[in-house]
């Protein structure tokens, strides 16, 4: 998998915050954010979509969504709530080919799909 911008990211190479981190998996603000808080959680391990993690490897996207949790009540909204999205190529809008996890809060985000 060739670099992306993530990794420059995680590298210190291009400024960013990194807002959270751990031996697994690191996470920034998106630079465009679609909520008031709009956080990135990307894993440590490379992989561009979610069709490439094995299938027996379900701790690589279980640690995406338990550091999101972990962060949310760090912040102290967990109990107000927040959206976790990941999305999977073209059809599912992804950008970026490094899997991330959105993690999206801070208003109320309405019904998924409304
Ligand atoms: P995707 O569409 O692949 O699910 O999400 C990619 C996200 O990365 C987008 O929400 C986009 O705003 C964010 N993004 C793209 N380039 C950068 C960047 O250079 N810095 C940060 N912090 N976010 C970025």
């Amino acid at each position: 998998m060739s670099d992306t911008i993530f990794h420059k990211i995680k590298n210190r190479e291009i400024p960013s915050e990194i807002v959270f981190e751990d031996e697994h998996v690191f996470a920034f603000r998106d630079i465009a954010p679609q909520a008031p808080v709009h956080v990135l959680f990307v894993p440590k391990q490379d992989f561009a979509t979610l069709n490439d993690v094995p299938a027996d490897s379900p701790e690589i996207i279980g640690r995406l969504a338990t550091a999101a949790a972990t962060y949310a009540k760090r912040e102290g909204f967990a109990e107000n709530g927040y959206r976790i999205v990941m999305n999977c190529n073209g059809d599912g809008g992804q950008t970026v080919f490094q899997i991330h996890l959105h993690l999206l809060a801070g208003a109320p985000l309405g019904h998924f799909g409304a």
